[in-house]
């Protein structure tokens, strides 16, 4: 058995722990502060202090974490073919 195997197990163990660790975080804090106002949610322009809200995430100052993304975009990928296969079901019955 060379260093090569014997590290394997151990490193596989620690990703698998690191990734559960992220889904675990990303289902508890979903959201983060927006990158572009940095939480705030909206710009003051120099001359008259205006408001102007932030465009990239609507004025909320938060955007959603890139796992619960991917999260959200498999469960909206499941439930339309959840609904593909029910539809056909019920048009096979009649
Ligand atoms: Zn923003």
């Amino acid at each position: 058995m060379n260093t090569l195997d014997s590290l394997t197990g151990p490193f596989l163990l620690v990703m698998i722990l690191v990734a559960l660790g992220y889904a675990w975080s990303c289902a508890v804090y979903p959201y983060k502060a927006c990158r572009s106002c940095r939480g705030v949610g909206d710009f003051r322009s120099p001359i008259l202090r205006a408001i102007r809200l932030c465009r990239r995430c609507n004025g909320t100052g938060r955007t959603l974490r890139a796992g619960r993304r991917a999260y959200n975009a498999a469960v909206r990928v499941r439930r339309s073919i959840r609904q593909a296969r029910d539809r056909n079901r019920r048009d096979d019955d009649r």
